[in-house]
């Protein structure tokens, strides 16, 4: 069997001196959609930065494609396919929606560009008409879409989405939802931090629950409703 693409074994974060994940363990496959759900202040975010490098962290085992990314700095993880869409989207105010985007462009590991804009604009119909409107002037749906088409143009392999449907109205959350499985479905596999469970549920085959910083509970999506919390 290869090994998975992302490969999480006694995962701890800190901010500061205050420890926020204990020992977290999950993978994610190639072509797999998996769902790290769990509370308010679980620890879900900090997986997701914690991979990235973003917060301090040490484990037994952090690996892409098998190589281990441990010691490896935010960029260099970005470079080697991982894209990350942060909770607060991070978008360029001042910037149009397309500067956003070509400021974010990179070809792959293999050298490809594979997100040339009609192919986003074919994924998010609704940003076709506002390559030029400042990210400012972006309604909250319309940020998040640019957010992920801007993880999109780094060309990644892995796609890490902090609560894609937090502060957007239903029909963006159906839209978005339309646009990741329509990624899965080309072979990009997402960790996908969420309190929306129905979300989840569209999506991802396996989940992971996070309760105050340890792993609580794994198993299929289709099983996580059933379980306490
Ligand atoms: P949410 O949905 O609220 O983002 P979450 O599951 O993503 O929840 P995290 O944001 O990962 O949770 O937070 C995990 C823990 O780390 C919480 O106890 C939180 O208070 C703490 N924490 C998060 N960010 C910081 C920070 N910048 N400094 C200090 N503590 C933090």
């Amino acid at each position: 069997m290869s090994a998975p693409l992302l490969e999480i074994d006694g995962l701890d974060a800190w901010y500061g001196p205050a420890q926020a994940l204990f020992g977290l363990s999950l993978t994610v496959a190639r072509g797999e959609a998996v769902a790290l759900i769990g509370r308010n202040g679980a620890g879900k975010s900090t997986s997701l930065k914690a991979v990235m490098g973003l917060v301090r962290r040490r484990a037994r085992r952090l690996a892409l494609d098998g190589a281990d990314i441990s010691a490896l700095t935010t960029h260099r993880i970005a470079r080697l396919g991982v894209g990350y869409v942060p909770e607060d989207r991070r978008i360029f105010t001042d910037l149009t929606m397309e500067e956003n985007i070509g400021l974010a462009r990179r070809p792959g590991r293999d050298g490809a560009d594979r997100w040339p804009l009609e192919r986003l604009f074919a994924l998010f119909p609704n940003l076709a008409d506002l390559r030029g409107r400042r990210g400012g002037a972006m309604s909250g749906g319309e940020q998040q879409m640019l957010a992920v088409a801007r993880a999109l143009v780094g060309n990644p392999e892995l796609l890490l989405l902090d609560e894609p449907s937090e502060g957007v109205a239903p029909i963006i959350v159906e839209q978005m939802t339309a646009a990741l499985r329509e990624l899965k479905a080309t072979g990009l596999s997402i960790l996908l931090s969420e309190q929306n469970v129905a979300l989840c549920e569209e999506l991802c085959d396996r989940a992971y629950r996070i309760d105050q910083g340890e792993l609580g509970w794994s198993g299929p999506m289709a099983a996580a409703r059933l379980t306490a919390d």
